[in-house]
């Protein structure tokens, strides 16, 4: 039976926002209006089914909120140890389609949803060990290959294309190229997942820490 959603009206910096408890009793929308916490609630159902298609386990509850602005140049943050998303709101992030990389051929409303699912999956990775000292190249390759795993067939069409020739290289998945290259980065995280004989194996051995991407740092 779905759960009849309660809705609370809040006052932060003088705009009315809106709290919703999703029916999957893991993520609280926050959003400017109800229209958009109920469009994050559905988002989070099909990023919940994402995951348990490959029977990943069971995310923490996490409050996603869509902001009209980031101080940082980018669209979605997880916000580490906080169980606190913010995603761009989709009339937004429609300004900035220019910064949309490899997703920038998608609908705003189709990418909303998938950057909702690549930040609930740096949540679900944040609760995985990490065998190194930091695991910032293996979260981001679980958020890039769910996100681009979930995208319908026709989103998804353009980034096959441009990944069409890529060979599979782990050693290209690292820090460095996510920082100076996240497209690539991006493509060459999907091109190695889609290499693996099952995918849903790849990911629960990268949430269990059986696999990761990121190299020990040295001692001096
Ligand atoms: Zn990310």
């Amino acid at each position: 039976m779905r759960k009849a959603f309660i809705v609370l009206t809040l006052w932060a910096q003088s705009a009315a926002a809106v709290v919703v408890p999703c029916a999957n009793d893991v993520v609280t929308a926050e959003a400017a209006d109800p229209a958009l916490a109920a469009q994050i609630c559905s988002a989070s159902d099909a990023a919940l089914d994402h995951f348990q298609s490959c029977a990943l386990p069971a995310l923490d509850p996490v409050r996603i909120t869509a902001v009209t602005g980031f101080e940082r140049n980018c669209v979605g943050l997880y916000h580490c140890g906080e169980d606190w998303i913010e995603v761009l709101a989709p009339d937004e992030l429609e300004q900035k389609r220019d910064e949309f990389g490899i997703f920038g051929h998608i609908p705003v409303a189709r990418f909303f949803d998938s950057i909702v699912l690549h930040e609930m999956s740096h949540a679900l990775y944040y609760q995985s060990p990490c065998p190194v000292a930091d695991c910032v190249a293996t979260t981001e390759y679980f958020a890039y290959t769910q996100q681009i795993d979930a995208l319908s067939e026709v989103d998804f069409a353009p980034i096959a294309a441009q990944a069409l020739d890529m060979p599979v290289r782990a050693d290209v998945i690292n820090a460095f190229i996510l920082y100076m290259a996240p497209d690539k980065f991006a493509l060459e995280a999907w091109v190695h997942l889609s290499a693996r004989p099952d995918r849903c194996a790849q990911w629960r051995q990268v949430l269990a820490g059986e696999i990761y991407f990121d190299k020990p740092v040295p001692h001096p």
